[in-house]
């Protein structure tokens, strides 16, 4: 089968926002939920909190309104408008999947403040299985329907962190001090991590196996505000290479996909964190690679309209993803957002806004 025509992206980029329920804390102390969405138009609404000083006359803040393609009600699970782990991965997990089947990249990103959902989007848990174990049983499945007798398949693993601008290998042992693998470009691969462990899986149980031992691994270490918070990009890479076998010929068309499935560190503020001395520093490189991805994403959804320069090059995490950015790539950005958090919620609405 030919591929569809190379050039036009515009549409390739979708946002998203998703809006978690409460965790237990937030129940406890009896929190209002600050976000509506409306299933009819896909509008975010943010109420702003009530200034309770009677001396004021003046508002502070403003309720903010925000349309995405989609908005996620993931709040309250007896709505009968409740959006599902499921329903998340039917809604362009499955069009991704298929895209990678036609041998083009796919790229999922969880934007959002610690605490906001990113990793029950991505990964879920045992009973919640997120965007990346759905994506891997699928992947399998449709593998071993394939009724063809004349097509291989070889799928391929890695696991990778970005932390603090360096880039550590999940799949491995931790050292201390911990190894840091070189990112290298080259004219036949594209830019790649020198050394990065890419494990063949033969099924779903062969990667959850990986991406088990990948989580056991991730940086995390304690802030004030959320002791498991993670400060690391976590990088989820399957390749997919189809090597198809003429039934005329020795003739063989090979196709390669590689499809990225990103949980991005805490967007929150360095100040709010009270970060000082090296965590401030971390604080600032995280921020640089969001802010790199943000202008990216934006530049990209907009390409077609204006001949923007893309600044892949600016930051290490859009550096090693922009092969899986660009041409005929699909990128989804999924923006986590917390129920009860004024502040950190808005920013992560503009963030997603400017994205799109
Ligand atoms: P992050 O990765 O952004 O730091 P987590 O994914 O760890 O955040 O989510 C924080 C907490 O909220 C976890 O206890 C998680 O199980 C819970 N949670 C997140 N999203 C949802 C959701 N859609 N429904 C129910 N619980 C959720």
């Amino acid at each position: 089968s030919t591929p569809p025509p190379m050039g036009s992206d515009a549409g390739n980029v979708k946002v998203v926002v998703r809006c978690r329920a409460f965790v237990p804390r937030e129940r406890e102390a009896g929190r209002a939920c600050i976000i509506r969405m409306d299933p009819a138009t896909q509008k975010t609404l943010l109420l702003a909190p009530i200034d309770l000083n009677p001396s004021t006359t003046r508002r502070a803040y403003d309720d903010k309104e925000f349309t995405f393609d989609k908005s996620f009600w993931s709040h309250d699970e007896s709505d009968p408008h409740y959006v599902h782990q499921e329903d998340v991965y039917r809604s362009f997990g499955e069009e991704f999947l298929d895209h990678n089947f036609e041998g083009y990249n796919t790229c999922i990103f969880a934007y959002g403040q610690t605490g906001s959902g990113k990793s029950y989007t991505m990964m879920g848990n045992q009973d919640q299985p997120g965007l990346i174990p759905r994506t891997c049983e699928e992947l399998f499945e449709r593998i071993e329907r394939d009724p063809t007798p004349n097509t291989n398949y070889h799928v391929h693993v890695s696991y990778f962190e970005v932390y603090n601008e360096h880039v550590r290998d999940l799949l491995v042992p931790r050292t201390n001090p911990p190894a840091y693998l070189k990112i290298r470009e080259s004219l036949k691969d594209g830019v790649y991590v020198q050394g990065l462990t890419e494990a063949e899986v033969r099924n779903y149980g062969d990667v959850k196996r990986l991406m088990e031992c990948g989580d056991l691994s991730r940086t995390t270490a304690a802030t004030k505000m959320n002791d498991t918070s993670s400060r690391s990009h976590a990088v989820f890479t399957i390749q997919l290479k189809q090597i198809q076998h003429s039934l005329l010929s020795d003739a063989t068309i090979e196709r390669c996909a590689r499809m990225r499935l990103v949980d991005l560190a805490g967007s929150e503020r360095a100040n709010k964190t009270e970060a000082v001395g090296a965590r401030l520093k971390e604080g600032g490189n995280i921020n640089k690679s969001l802010t790199t991805l943000g202008r990216v994403i934006a530049a990209l959804a907009k390409k077609g309209r204006t001949r923007e320069i893309v600044p892949f090059r600016d930051s290490v995490l859009t550096y090693l993803l922009k092969d899986s950015l660009v041409g005929n790539s699909k990128t989804a950005m999924v923006a986590c957002i917390s129920p009860t958090d004024y502040d950190e919620t808005l920013s992560t609405l503009r963030y997603a806004d400017q994205a799109k």
